[in-house]
């Protein structure tokens, strides 16, 4: 199949549903003016957000909700209840994939508390989605940018950091990226989003009041890259089938905005007429793959083969690889890290 179509949007954001400052049709105002075509809102435990699901002018909004006990949070959707948080994470895990959604865990590999946020890191990285997996969808929010933000905050740089916001992003942690090639590579698929967290929090400061960050700005920072094989389609729950699907495949790639657009990356592994794209499964028995490379910017780029780099370039790369590994793609603009794809999974 060929993945021609591409949808840029965003996941994890909080309403005045939950402890967001902005309405629904402030949210998806501001995630139309910053060129996305979905959303996913997951409100903290509510899904009182759910009238406004479908389309808006053009954005496909999606209505899920963020399990949030006092750590361990979890974005759960295509559910029409809210789950009960005061529960062990394999247990509301497990409730989210029996009642037929799946979900993804969000912001893994938190470990500060400070005066702008609390830890709320997922404890127990043993636990990576339902017992009954069987195929099911998990993700892992490799990239939480107010939580990657937060986390390098203090009394020093607080203002330094609000002005020039790239300065406290680091990208995803290392220990994050390990996990997740460790499941990729031992057969338990897991797909990677970058999410934003959203809240556009009023603060107080000497001269007034600032939000940090607003949605609109938010919306021109970790941007989700969906593959489909066609567009969305007119009917609302069909489109959010798409999305489900494309994510739950691993067709999709995300980018900080902030550092350039990317919309049309090439990222395929071929032989022959055999073409393979992020999410697809090859084989290297009939001979070796090549891979082509084209992120359409002038950023560093690494091919990842099982969680070691194999080559790198500038905007191109073009390996040939004989061996099975699941390798994806990082990108990066003046050393920021910029892009992450989902890997082409390719088997010995
Ligand atoms: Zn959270
Ligand atoms: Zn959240």
């Amino acid at each position: 199949m060929s993945y021609s179509f591409v949808y840029p949007g965003a996941l994890h954001m909080h309403t005045t549903y939950s402890d967001g400052t902005g309405t629904f049709p402030e949210v998806i105002a501001a995630a139309r003016a910053a060129g996305l075509r979905w959303i996913i809102v997951t409100d903290h435990d509510s899904l009182e957000g759910r009238s406004y699901a479908g389309w808006h002018d053009g954005v496909l909004v999606i209505v899920g909700h963020e399990i949030t006990p006092d750590r361990n949070h979890f974005l759960a959707l295509g559910l029409d209840d809210v789950v009960d948080r005061q529960q062990r994470p394999q247990q509301y895990v497990d409730e989210v994939y029996g009642r037929g959604g799946f979900g993804i865990i969000a912001h893994p590999d938190e470990r500060v508390k400070n005066s702008f946020k609390d830890c709320y890191r997922w404890d127990d990285w043993t636990v990576d989605g339902p017992r009954q997996r069987a195929g099911r969808p998990v993700g892992i929010e490799l990239w939480n940018l107010m939580s990657d933000w937060g986390e390098s905050l203090t009394p020093a740089n607080r203002y330094l950091h609000f002005f020039v916001p790239a300065l406290g992003l680091s990208g995803p942690t290392p220990a994050t990226m390990a996990w997740w090639d460790r499941l990729n590579m031992v057969g338990r698929r897991t797909f990677g989003v970058g999410g934003l967290d959203a809240h556009a929090f009023r603060h107080r400061v000497p001269w007034g009041e600032v939000e940090v960050f607003p949605y609109r700005w938010l919306f021109g920072t970790l941007t989700n890259y969906l593959l489909l094989p066609e567009p969305l389609s007119a009917d609302p729950a069909v489109a959010t089938r798409q999305v489900y699907t494309s994510l739950g495949e691993g067709r999709s790639y995300f980018v900080n905005r902030m550092d350039g657009a990317a919309p049309a990356i090439i990222f395929t592994a071929s032989r022959g007429d055999e073409r393979y794209t992020m999410g697809d499964s090859a084989d290297s028995d009939l001979g070796p793959l090549l891979i082509e490379v084209d992120v359409g910017a002038d950023a560093y780029v690494r091919l990842i083969a099982d969680g070691e780099v194999l080559t790198s370039g500038v905007r191109r790369i073009r390996q040939s690889v004989a061996e099975g590994a699941v390798y994806r793609l990082e990108g990066y603009v003046g050393g920021k890290p910029w892009l992450f794809t989902n890997p082409i999974y390719v088997a010995d």
